[in-house]
């Protein structure tokens, strides 16, 4: 099955909104999508949930960011039964950083099934933990390729009765040297377990596994259509999650705008974000599709007529919304679809007019960005923060503003000459001093310009920007495989006992070494394979906890016993004595690791009481 889903920017009416209702799955499992408030399911959900739900096994071209998790979580908590002792579902994952965000949308999925377990089964965690989740019976296993193959050496790992089997991002875990546990895993487990494989692309060796291993799979390319129109000005702002919100007062402060949708993801989102802008001094309010439509019709009447200057929505809430005023569009969360964000844009640019968009992108979304600019076949404008300069420049130019206006109100101005007059002559204070003295009362606390010295909120998007940069040009060198180490850092060797005789590569050892030593691709140095072991390269600077977290790990089955390479280095081993496949660059480091923010910084995303930097509020609601 494919889905072909035609868009255009002119999408004003719609056909039926398709809802998570419609397609099928159980009680529990939407009651906790509405907990969460998804508010429509993306274009991979729509395709792939009714055909897992079926029972038919899926191959998905999907890559993070377009909602591929819930796509086969929820038809499998939906189709779960209950009271099984041994897994019943089983999800691979490249890393285990990937492991423990699929637990964690694995649990939320679930909480109105409690007697529903999911565990993450990662390297580097200790086995102890492991085993007594399992032995105590869990539903659902979460776990990264080698350390799932060890607890099924060890026969800790009861699959006779999996049901389910889902291979994540199936392309990353070949270029981590997986493909062997992987087909192992594939083969072990029983014949009649559905199999739903996602994965970016689909190399040769993909669709080799997913033709030897799948059952008729439908295969679901979730393909758009999309025009976007030339007569808006699209950019995006490479920034992270807890930034966001700083990031928007900035734009709002700089950017000339008189009407704007901003989207977030959430309906909840919707009123928090809402609540923030209020209390920063904007007109805002939320709609979304938990909004009554009388109060949604006098809430855009209130952005028409000018009362409100922002409206903070999610996609369903501004389907067809048909405003001249709306200047602009901020995706605060990037769409989960190409055609959401056509059609998200296609809010501004209205009757002929000019539009802006501005999209925040979080460093490990690039690829959404990527993937936007491809099928629009226009490239967005990347945009720098303004600056605190920017910032002061706009409320001093404001500020001038204001002033003439006022002037330009000459019976009001006539009376308070005299009072001015006045109050010159009596305290012998010259007139400028006065007006000053006023422009202190209008002004009330909050001070008219920032320190352009403070300024915390432009390193840091900065920062975030360079690091998407970075991403970017790997990608374009064909992603992670072509990065070489990090040089600048001193490294040690590390004798490991697996060589060319067991078959090992480079990439499996970066594989291996990164789950269960918790490294990060940029930790690798050379690596060479020799006959009987092989030499790794790592920093000199590395947490000996590192170690111990490798002291029981295996490659191909064989325990790989790492320490320090007496001999002094990978280097010292001339070029002859190299493995046939030497140390290859390309052969380095698991991206994902870098890519996704660990599961504590991630929490910290969510928070919402993050210190808000109150000087950057606008002295004023903004003129528009
Ligand atoms: P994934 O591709 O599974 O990594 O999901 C990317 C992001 O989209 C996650 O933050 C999800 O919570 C979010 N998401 C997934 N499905 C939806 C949906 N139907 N509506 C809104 N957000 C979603």
């Amino acid at each position: 099955m494919s889905t072909d889903t035609a868009t255009t920017t002119e999408t004003t009416d719609e056909g039926p909104v398709v809802t998570f209702a419609d397609l099928g799955l159980s009680d529990p499992v939407l009651k906790a999508v509405k907990d969460i408030g998804y508010e429509t399911p993306s274009a991979i959900q729509e395709a792939t949930i009714p055909t897992l739900l079926e029972g038919r096994d899926v191959v998905g071209l999907a890559q993070t960011g377009t909602g591929k998790t819930a796509a086969f979580a929820l038809p499998i908590l939906s189709r779960m039964e209950s009271g099984s002792k041994v897994p019943q579902a089983l999800v691979l994952s490249p890393t285990r950083e990937l492991a423990l965000q699929v637990c964690e949308a694995f649990e939320q999925f679930a909480s109105h099934m409690k007697h529903v377990h999911v565990l993450p089964v990662y390297g580097g965690q200790a086995y102890g933990v492991q085993l007594s989740a399992l032995r105590r019976g869990v539903d659902v296993v979460v776990g990264t390729p080698g350390r799932i193959m060890d607890h099924i050496a060890k026969g800790t790992l009861d699959l006779s009765e999996l049901k389910y089997l889902v291979l994540d991002e199936a392309d990353e875990m070949l270029k981590m040297g997986f493909a062997e546990d992987v087909e192992t895993i594939l083969a072990e487990t029983p014949d009649d377990k559905q199999v739903a494989l996602f994965s970016a692309t689909m190399p040769a060796q993909i669709r080799r596994i997913s033709q030897q291993y799948l059952t008729d799979p439908s295969e679901i390319t979730v393909k758009t259509k999309t025009k976007t129109a030339a007569n808006i000005t699209q950019r995006y702002l490479m920034v992270s999650y807890p930034q966001k919100v700083d990031a928007l007062t900035r734009i709002l402060e700089v950017e000339d705008f008189e009407g704007m949708i901003i989207f977030v993801r959430t309906k909840s989102e919707t009123e928090t974000l809402a609540e923030k802008l209020r209390a920063r001094g904007y007109a805002a309010a939320a709609i979304s599709g938990d909004v009554a439509q009388a109060q949604r019709e006098r809430t855009v009447n209130q952005l028409k007529s000018g009362k409100l200057d922002i409206l903070v929505a999610t996609d369903v809430a501004a389907r067809g919304l048909d405003v001249d005023r709306i200047t602009h569009v901020v995706n605060f969360d990037i769409p989960v679809d190409i055609e959401s964000y056509v059609h998200r844009i296609g809010r501004t640019g209205r009757a002929g007019r000019k539009g802006d968009s501005i999209s925040f992108v979080t460093p490990r979304e690039r690829r959404l960005l990527s993937a936007i600019e491809r099928h629009t076949k226009q490239p967005l404008t990347q945009m720098q923060l303004p600056t605190i300069e920017d910032v002061n420049e706009t409320r001093l130019s404001r500020f001038d503003d204001a002033i003439t206006a006022a002037l330009e109100q000459q019976d009001r101005i006539e009376k308070f000459r005299d009072v001015i007059a006045h109050y010159v002559r009596n305290h012998d204070v010259p007139a400028e001093d006065v007006s000053a003295a006023l422009a202190v009362v209008a002004q009330g606390d909050s001070p008219l310009l920032l320190d352009p010295n403070e300024d915390q909120l432009r390193n840091q998007v900065d920062r975030d920007g360079r690091r998407g940069e970075r991403r970017d040009r790997d990608d374009d060198r064909g992603g992670r495989e072509d990065r070489g180490p990090r040089r600048s850092q001193p490294m040690t060797a590390y004798r490991i006992e697996v060589g060319r005789r067991h078959r090992v590569e480079p990439r499996q050892i970066v594989g291996a070494l990164a789950n269960e030593g918790g490294l990060r691709r940029d930790d690798f140095g050379a690596i060479q394979i020799r006959p009987d072991f092989s030499i790794v390269e790592l920093p000199e600077s590395m947490d000996p906890g590192v170690l111990d977290r490798l002291s029981d790990t295996r490659i191909s089955g064989k325990l790989i016993e790492i320490k320090p390479d007496r001999r002094g280095g990978a280097r010292r081993y001339d070029r002859d004595d190299r493995g046939p496949r030497g140390p290859r660059r390309d052969d380095r480091g698991p991206r994902r690791d870098d890519d996704r923010p660990r599961r504590d910084d991630r929490r910290d995303d969510r928070r919402d009481d993050r210190p808000r930097y109150d000087d950057d509020r606008p002295a004023r609601k903004p003129r528009h």
